[in-house]
């Protein structure tokens, strides 16, 4: 029987079961099963042979609660949240798992429902959006083919094919997201990107977090400014312009083709979190001090145009 379930820090405290409080209160509640997961992905603290502890997910505490206590204080603090998130390891009886809390979550608040989840068939994605859920990610997180079968396992071709069985089946329904910096060149994250964003895919990017106790743990996060290069390349694919972003030898950008004007002009929001409707995910790859990776709230003036200079240094 399960009774533990885990929540990001920062829903904890929304939910009331947490002293304390987040900087930037999250738009969703998170929520994650527990086990360990059968497949092995190097960056992740619940890989098969992940040394991290089972509170951890990326660099962010979930620390584990009864169930009971979650689904109750969530059916209280609703109009707290935008969404419920919930995030699957493909640990024992996942499935089953995580289709009671879709149930149970629908039971007691009107909240849209995203499962982000790894699979390989069409009828898991079919079962969480028949049980209520509005969204299913499909994450490929790396987007080197050349990394792909030893950092995820199984090829890169192979999973963004499903991805597109998944788009035909149930378009508005699935997306997926991509992790920067796990030694992909920008070139290659470009060139996937161009491939889901004129397909009109959701993706959500995040930065790589090199966690204690994964196979990862030792290799160094990405710059700030390749994330923002890899930011302002999605904005320029999504306007049809990624035919002006051009690359050096090793595959980096070396120029986005654009006049310093038009880079001015550019929506600040490109900077800030994306993902599903109402997902702000603050402090998922960052520290709170400092730039981070994804805004989780709209930028000032000020650090829209620091971010454009010390990018385009
Ligand atoms: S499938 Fe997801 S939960 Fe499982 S090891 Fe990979 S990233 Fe972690």
């Amino acid at each position: 029987m399960h009774t533990v379930i885990h929540i990001a820090l920062g829903t904890a405290y929304s939910l009331g079961l947490k002293e304390g409080s987040s900087l930037v209160p999250p738009g969703t509640a998170h929520l994650l099963n527990s086990g360990k997961c059968r497949y092995d992905c190097a960056y992740c603290t619940r890989a098969r042979t992940s040394q991290s502890h089972e509170d951890y997910l990326c660099r962010v505490p979930w620390p584990a609660f009864e169930e009971e206590g979650v689904f109750g204080a969530l059916g209280k603090n609703e109009e707290k949240f935008s969404r419920v998130c919930i995030q699957v390891v493909n640990s024992k009886n996942h499935l089953q798992v995580v289709s009671d809390y879709v149930e149970r979550i629908t039971d007691i608040t009107s909240l849209p429902i995203s499962v982000e989840i790894r699979t390989s068939r069409l009828v898991d994605v079919e079962r969480f959006l028949t049980l209520g859920a509005e969204y299913v990610g499909l994450p490929l997180d790396v987007a080197s083919p050349r990394l792909f079968p030893d950092f995820r396992g199984g090829t890169l071709g192979d999973n963004l094919s499903f991805l597109f069985d998944a788009i035909n089946e149930f378009k508005g329904c699935v997306g997926t997201h991509l992790i920067t910096g796990l030694g992909e060149t920008e070139k290659e994250m470009t060139e996937l990107l161009t491939g889901i964003v004129r397909n009109d895919i959701p993706v959500g990017l995040f930065a790589f977090t090199p966690c204690r106790g994964t196979r990862m743990e030792k290799s160094p996060p990405p710059s700030i400014s390749q994330y923002r290069r890899i930011q302002i390349a999605k904005y320029l694919i999504s306007e049809g312009r990624e035919e002006d972003v051009t690359y050096d030898d090793y595959g980096k950008i070396s120029s986005f083709g654009l006049e310093d004007s038009e880079l001015h002009r550019i929506p600040p929001d490109i900077f800030e979190t994306q993902g599903c409707e109402g997902c702000n995910r603050p402090y998922y790859n960052e520290r709170p001090a400092g730039r981070p990776y994804n805004y989780p709230r709209p930028l000032t003036d000020e650090e829209f145009q620091t971010e454009l200079r010390e990018t385009l240094e």
